[in-house]
């Protein structure tokens, strides 16, 4: 494909970064095979579930205390969704910035790709579908994939109670170690924001990105649609993110 504009600019702002900040979406997880998720919901369309509720209902915190066994099926479906994908490269190629500069990764995803590719400073504002926790003693494990998971729920092996996967249900609070280490970042500001494969429809997604322009801060957004954010942005990159976070790494790689 054609070169991406403005690459030396953007290529350079991230060499000389203090930080670098990565917003991504379910988009950047399409070059992975997975569907774009509309929430964590976004599976199943407009249709209601076989239980006869909104899919939003049975992925809520709600259904999840009163009938675990609904909520867990379809989680479960998620994971299945992901069980053979593997991070792509536009994972792999933000895990290689933290080669270049100090970088901050916030994602809506619960894939568990950024953590798979080697981000270390790594915000889940959803949580992660491979840890499963319990809410009652706060036990808690990391999972590879649910393939052993005979009961929906599965039992605490300290307490007796129902486990549940670690992600944000609808209706339910973001948890609190996520948004403590975003607005340490928003504090100590960054100098390149990416807005990756998301529409930053929730505000703790697009504000960091909208408030660019302000802090002095290069905006690039990856994205082929126009978004909610994409009038915030310096550099408009319309294409896949795996395709763009590439010629980003050769163009880094060209000037080191
Ligand atoms: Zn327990």
């Amino acid at each position: 494909m054609d070169e991406l504009k403005d690459l030396d600019r953007v290529a350079n702002s991230v060499r000389h970064a203090k930080r670098v900040l990565v917003i991504t979406g379910a988009g950047i997880s399409a070059d992975s095979g997975l569907p774009t998720y509309r929430g964590i919901g976004g599976l199943y369309n407009d249709n209601d579930t076989e239980e006869g509720m909104p899919i939003e209902v049975a992925l809520s915190g709600d259904v999840m205390r009163q009938r675990p066994d609904i909520t867990w099926k379809h989680l479960a479906q998620i994971e299945a969704n992901c069980r053979h994908a593997r991070p792509n490269r536009a994972h792999e190629v933000i895990a290689q910035l933290q080669e270049i500069a100090p970088t901050t990764v916030l994602t809506q995803n619960i894939d568990g790709f950024h953590r798979a590719a080697g981000s270390q400073d790594l915000i889940e504002m959803h949580g992660t579908l491979f840890e499963i926790h319990c809410p009652a003693c706060g036990y808690a494990e990391e999972v590879m994939d649910y393939s052993d998971i005979t009961r929906f729920p599965p039992l605490c092996p300290d307490c007796g109670n129902g486990l549940r996967p670690s992600v944000v249900l609808f209706g339910e609070q973001l948890p609190g170690a996520a948004i403590r280490r975003l607005e340490e970042v928003l504090d100590e500001g960054y100098d390149v924001v990416f807005s990756i494969g998301t529409t930053s429809v929730f505000p703790y997604i697009a504000q960091p990105f909208a408030v660019a322009g302000r802090i002095g801060a290069l905006a690039i957004e990856v994205n082929p649609s126009t978004t909610g954010v994409s009038r915030f942005a310096d550099v408009l990159w319309r294409c896949g993110a795996a395709v763009a976070m590439e010629q980003l790494w050769e163009r880094l790689a060209s000037l080191r």
